[in-house]
């Protein structure tokens, strides 16, 4: 059976830390794929800046241009529209690729705030997790992990070393019109550049 890992966020733009988030989950837990999968809207959180189309594009020329095995881009969420509960969006996937083993890719911090999650009861019941620990940051460990309601079976815990960069970040250099080099792959940046994506603040639009 195929095991694929599935990495939801708004990836707006996708950025370095994205991909080695991705890369080092999926050397450290040996699943095959990381499927990239970017909300249409994010539960919580302002709509996007950039289109769902665009978001997916750049997904797409950064993934190609990682040459990393199994990584792919899905529009599942996209193309469903409205909030992209994590939930729902393991609902669909499972739905639509019932012969993948299929685990969530959560950041230690979007872990310890499971309960407040959209049936996040079924999700602890149900779902298989990645919870990724980043250097530098407070660690999840097991018995917490526990005692916030992941099963041990279930549940891996990974510490990995990402640079320190965000979506966020990207969009305000963009906007200043300051260099993205070394925070997005040269592909991601070109785009960005050719599209003149991020350069004026969405409230000026
Ligand atoms: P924003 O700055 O717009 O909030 P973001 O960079 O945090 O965006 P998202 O697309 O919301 O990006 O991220 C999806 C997930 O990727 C987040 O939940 C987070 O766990 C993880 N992530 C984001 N940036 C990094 C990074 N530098 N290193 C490791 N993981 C990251």
């Amino acid at each position: 059976m195929t095991s694929a890992i599935v990495f939801g966020g708004t990836f707006d733009p996708v950025h370095n830390g994205h991909l080695a988030i991705a890369r080092q989950a999926r050397e450290g837990t040996g699943v095959e794929e990381v499927w990239f999968v970017p909300a249409a809207l994010a539960p919580l959180r302002d709509p996007p800046h950039a289109t769902p189309q665009d978001r997916l594009e750049l997904l797409e020329a950064a993934c190609a241009a990682s040459a990393q095995p199994g990584f792919r881009v899905l529009d599942i969420a996209t193309r469903r529209g409205g909030i992209s509960y994590t939930a729902e969006v393991m609902d669909a996937l499972r739905t639509a690729h019932p012969d993948v083993h299929l685990a969530v890719l959560v950041g230690a911090d979007a872990a310890r705030t499971i309960s407040a999650w959209h049936r996040s009861a079924d999700l602890l019941r149900t779902e298989h997790f990645v919870i990724v620990n980043r250097s530098g940051a407070e660690p999840l460990l097991a018995a917490e992990a526990e005692r916030l309601g992941y099963a041990p079976a279930r549940t891996t815990l990974l510490t990995v070393h990402s640079p320190d960069v965000s979506a966020t970040e990207v969009r305000s250099r963009c906007l200043r019109g300051e260099s993205i080099e070394g925070l997005v792959p040269e592909v991601v940046a070109a785009l960005i550049a050719g599209k003149g994506m991020y350069h004026q603040n969405r409230d000026d639009a």
